[in-house]
């Protein structure tokens, strides 16, 4: 039986072959229209479509370099199945090194968008109508916003058992219960029924080299698991950590903040995680853990607010 064609975008792909695609969503002021690239290869054997997803808010410039890379080594011409890459969904927010809409939308609080909405909306609504579909699994790259840099991990509603097996597979070192959030696209293409792998590494607007490593090897290993590439990847060297209840440590104060441990440490009740001092020299205050468990997430910013999230503290859980 002849392999059929893949339909996207109004444009036909077919078996073996590839093509870059736009997803018309909106027109400046200019009437120059706005268009997202969209990079397919589809391949003669008959496979699932895997959706690579970066960029949807747009200072998450890791996620960007991962499916860059990917294309540029030709990893996304699968063996079978449909590889769909889009390495800066919101342009608007690239563009502008921003993580929202000019209007100040997040794109990831857009969904499942409208027509006539904000441009967040349309561009939330046009990737659901015309893309969202075809997809069965996705996997979608995110870093901490502004300064929080998350250590590398997968995040994933455990009641999504198949979405669970596949944060597993991508071996990032830490995999976070976390519940599905109204608005997300999480969210949309669950209710579609489609798989979901969401990867969190880094933070905004910076290139983080092992953070990349962590995000290649796990496309390496879904795309093997799924029988779309043959590629020869090592399995994780940790066992994976499940972080199956989680809680943000505030600043006690406000003032200049200085981290005594590392991200992704394990810490045991009571250890000194920071010091928070007024720029005068006149005090000095300890941020110490409040119970035992794995710090994944930190704030850089040198100044904090009272408040402020600075710590993300996980207890670990079985699986
Ligand atoms: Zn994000």
């Amino acid at each position: 039986m002849k392999r059929s064609s893949f339909k996207l975008l109004g444009e036909v792909i077919e078996p073996g072959r590839g093509g870059r695609l736009n997803l018309e969503v909106a027109k400046l002021h200019t009437n120059t229209p706005i268009q997202v690239p969209v990079i397919v290869q589809h391949a003669k054997k008959e496979g699932p479509v895997v959706l690579l997803l970066a960029g949807a808010h747009g200072d998450e410039v890791n996620g960007t370099e991962i499916v860059r890379r990917i294309i540029k080594r030709g990893w996304n011409k699968p063996s079978s199945g449909t590889i769909i890459c889009i390495p800066v969904y919101n342009i608007f927010g690239f563009l502008n090194l921003t993580r929202e809409f000019p209007d100040g939308r997040d794109l990831n609080r857009s969904f499942p968008g409208t027509k006539n909405g904000s441009l967040a909306s349309q561009f939330a609504y046009h990737f659901m109508h015309e893309i969202a579909p075809f997809v069965d699994v996705i996997i979608d790259f995110h870093t901490g916003a502004v300064q929080r840099n998350n250590f590398p991990q997968t995040r994933c509603d455990m009641k999504y058992t198949a979405s669970v097996e596949l944060c597993k597979t991508f071996g990032a070192p830490i995999l976070l219960s976390s519940s599905l959030i109204a608005k997300t696209l999480r969210a949309s293409m669950h209710k579609l029924n489609k798989d979901y792998v969401l990867f969190e590494g880094g933070k905004a607007n910076r290139l983080d080299e092992r953070v990349i490593q962590s995000g290649l090897l796990g496309v390496q290993r879904v795309l093997k698991h799924l029988g779309m590439k043959d590629f020869k990847v090592e399995q994780p060297k940790e066992e994976l950590i499940f972080i199956s209840e989680s809680a943000w440590l505030r600043a006690p104060n406000s003032g200049m903040l200085r981290l005594r441990i590392e991200n992704g440490a394990f810490v045991e009740k009571g250890v000194l995680l920071a010091t928070i001092s007024d720029p005068y020299g006149n005090f000095e205050r300890s941020v110490k853990a409040p119970r035992t468990g794995y710090i994944f997430c930190v704030n850089e910013t040198p100044l904090v607010t009272k408040g402020d999230a600075i710590f993300h503290l996980g207890k670990q859980g079985e699986l």
